[in-house]
């Protein structure tokens, strides 16, 4: 089955509001098909392997935002500190210390996402809300100046329940809500992928984070 890559991203880009941005997730995709999505317009990606995105940014245009969707181990933040646009799941006091630290030697200020943990499995990463409310209120993130926490991302349970899809998105977009009151900074809602999208949108996402539907099925 051929794959129309360009298709897929103008049909995207058309169909989503404005105010939602489009990533573009190409974790196992040949760089070929990343600069076919290129060629279409798109210049968010988004990959969840340190080394694979590293690869990529090396390899493709240099105007490309690479964001990190994945877990992020402290000791490889430092491979991705000179380029990455986004950290999308950041989930501990630790993790920020140090991407502060690399930040700061590459002459950079690096955006993130806190995660929630929105899903009942226990497979995925994220916190919980008292954690998370916690970590961005700690006090000792006023030293750091070379990260700047912007959003939150959260990924649903996969599963076929859409009612239970809607009550995971409509918790966190209401947790984004409440603490977006109090820290404006607070702009980006990461939340929604293939299978899911429409219902993040529908729920106030303003990011949405799209593979397969755009590339293809992964291996
Ligand atoms: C792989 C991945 C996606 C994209 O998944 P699709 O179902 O292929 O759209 C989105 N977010 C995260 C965190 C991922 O790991």
């Amino acid at each position: 089955m051929s794959i129309h890559i360009a298709e897929n991203i103008n049909t995207f880009t058309s169909k989503i509001p404005d105010n939602v941005a489009l990533v573009a997730v190409s974790k196992t995709k040949p760089n070929s098909d990343l600069l076919e999505a290129y060629q279409a317009g798109q210049r968010i990606f988004g990959e969840n392997k340190i080394q694979e995105m590293t690869e990529k940014w090396e390899a493709l245009p240099k105007d490309i935002e690479w964001h990190m969707i994945g877990h992020v181990q402290s000791n490889k933040v430092k491979y991705m500190a000179p380029y990455v646009g986004l950290i999308h799941a950041v989930d501990s006091f630790s993790l920020i210390k140090e991407i502060n630290k690399r930040a700061k030697q590459n002459k950079r200020e690096i955006r993130c996402l806190l995660q929630l943990k929105i899903a009942e499995e226990d497979s995925k990463f994220g916190m919980s809300k008292e954690d998370l409310v916690g970590l961005l209120e700690d006090s000792r993130l006023a030293h750091f100046h070379h990260v700047k926490i912007v959003g939150l991302m959260g990924m649903a349970t996969f599963t076929e329940d859409e009612e239970q899809i809607e009550r995971e998105f409509s918790f966190l977009k209401e947790t984004f809500d409440s603490l977006k009151s109090k820290h404006p900074q607070l702009e980006i809602l990461s939340m929604g992928m293939s299978g899911d999208y429409e219902l993040g949108i529908k729920h106030g996402s303003n990011m949405i984070r799209i593979g397969s539907a755009i590339f293809g099925a992964r291996n």
